[in-house]
């Protein structure tokens, strides 16, 4: 469908560029190649960031367990099976960073707010999907864009013949643990949606759960009717629909994650926490930190904290603004910073801190997903035990989960 869809942009475009209409015929051009192009020029990683690894760090972190917190996988026309040299997350770049359990989260929705005058349709998915010829219904609904990334997954796991596994549980994660050690090629998917915006009629929190999604960012780029997001006009919380909402994925076995979230929305969520009226604690899945670095996308130390204390993972992000500059030191120094004021609080820092690349989500990363012994390398040059490394690679993430979703199917 694709293919027909690009052929008949070609010779449209070829047409009306001859025939004295060259803007709307450049414009149907560049769709025949807008996916590429988007996908190119959005998903870098930064020049040079490769360095030569010792055969103690590779050896080293063959034995990690490696978990990735975040990554908009299948936002892309891609095909994730073979090596690409765009973007950040295939299957053989999976294999070769030896990552064990990868996120891919759905985001449907991009609304620069504070970029963008009002006036202009401002949801960037709207472009893209049109300019990537994407079927018409996702130039519109978020949640048609979501199904469209769900078949992708899906069609990905389904052609990876066994070397992807769908968690869904902590049964499946604990199934995982223990194929890893004996073949190292089993990796775990899990899926997370950025933004609650589909959650609307038949998109519900039933369907997100029989789609396998287990963790739940409440918002995106922009303020929604469940609470506001760190880059909105709003900047208030939680609304009351948001809370019935927090409260309803918490009971139906679904983890919160706070990123891209309102200061005031974080503090809502820690406070409905803290109150006792959700039993799992949130995550904050890929994010900078402000006393690191000052930027409205990162969380402050305080929240830091209070999220730790209630049990929670932070997952240090791989790019530029959340990060104080894009270097994989860079990452080190933001790592060693939330251990340092977690400790001082009174907390076993390293259980606390994880990573969440955000790759592919438009940002130019310090690595790409093969690029995970260059993390592990950083970490064991920071003077960090080895047994403290493993926590950070991975560990801490897999802990986290099988205590915290259910253990068996959920409903
Ligand atoms: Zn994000």
């Amino acid at each position: 469908m694709y293919r027909v869809a690009q052929s008949v942009a070609f010779l449209a475009g070829t047409y009306l560029l001859l025939n004295d209409r060259p803007l709307l015929g450049l414009l149907l051009l560049f769709s025949v190649f807008g996916s590429w192009f988007f996908d190119r020029f959005a998903n870098r990683v930064v020049k040079g960031s490769g360095r030569n690894l010792s055969a103690q760090s590779s050896d080293f972190h063959e034995k990690c367990f490696v978990a990735d917190l975040h990554a908009d996988v299948c936002l892309w026309r891609r095909d994730h099976m073979k090596r690409n040299k765009r973007g950040h997350v295939d299957l053989p770049r999976l294999i070769e960073g030896n990552v064990s359990l990868q996120f891919v989260t759905i985001p449907t929705k991009l609304v620069l707010t504070r970029r963008l005058p009002r006036f202009f349709f401002p949801d960037l998915f709207f472009w893209t999907a049109i300019m990537s010829l994407q079927r018409p219904r996702t130039w519109f609904f978020a949640s048609a864009r979501a199904e469209l990334q769900l078949e992708r997954v899906n069609a990905w796991i389904k052609n990876s013949r066994g070397s992807l596994k769908m968690i869904k549980n902590a049964n499946d994660l604990q199934g995982l643990s223990q194929n890893q050690n004996t073949d190292g090629q089993n990796i775990g998917i899990m899926l997370g949606l950025e933004g609650a915006h589909i959650l609307s009629g038949r998109f519900n929190v039933s369907w997100l759960i029989e789609q396998g999604i287990r963790v739940v960012g409440i918002t995106h780029f922009n303020d929604t009717r469940f609470g506001d997001s760190a880059h909105g006009w709003r900047r208030s919380g939680l609304t009351s629909v948001g809370h019935d909402l927090v409260k309803d994925l918490d009971d139906r076995g679904i983890i919160i994650d706070l990123a891209h979230c309102s200061e005031q929305l974080i503090n809502d969520v820690l406070a409905m926490h803290k109150e006792g009226d959700l039993s799992r604690p949130p995550i904050v899945s890929h994010t900078g930190i402000k006393g690191e670095h000052n930027h409205r996308r990162n969380i402050s130390d305080e929240q830091a904290i209070a999220v730790a204390r209630a049990g929670g993972l932070i997952g240090v992000t791989f790019f530029r603004p959340a990060l104080p500059c894009n270097s994989v030191s860079a990452v080190g120094e933001v790592v060693l910073y939330l251990i340092g004021i977690l400790n001082e609080a009174g907390l076993e820092g390293v259980r606390h801190v994880a990573f969440g690349s955000d790759f592919d989500g438009a940002v130019r990363t310090v690595i790409d997903s093969s690029g995970w012994p260059q993390i592990t390398e950083m970490l064991l040059e920071s003077d960090i035990s080895e047994e403290d490394v493993q926590f950070l690679m991975g560990e801490n993430v897999r802990r986290f989960f099988v205590e915290h979703l259910p253990k068996f199917a959920i409903t």
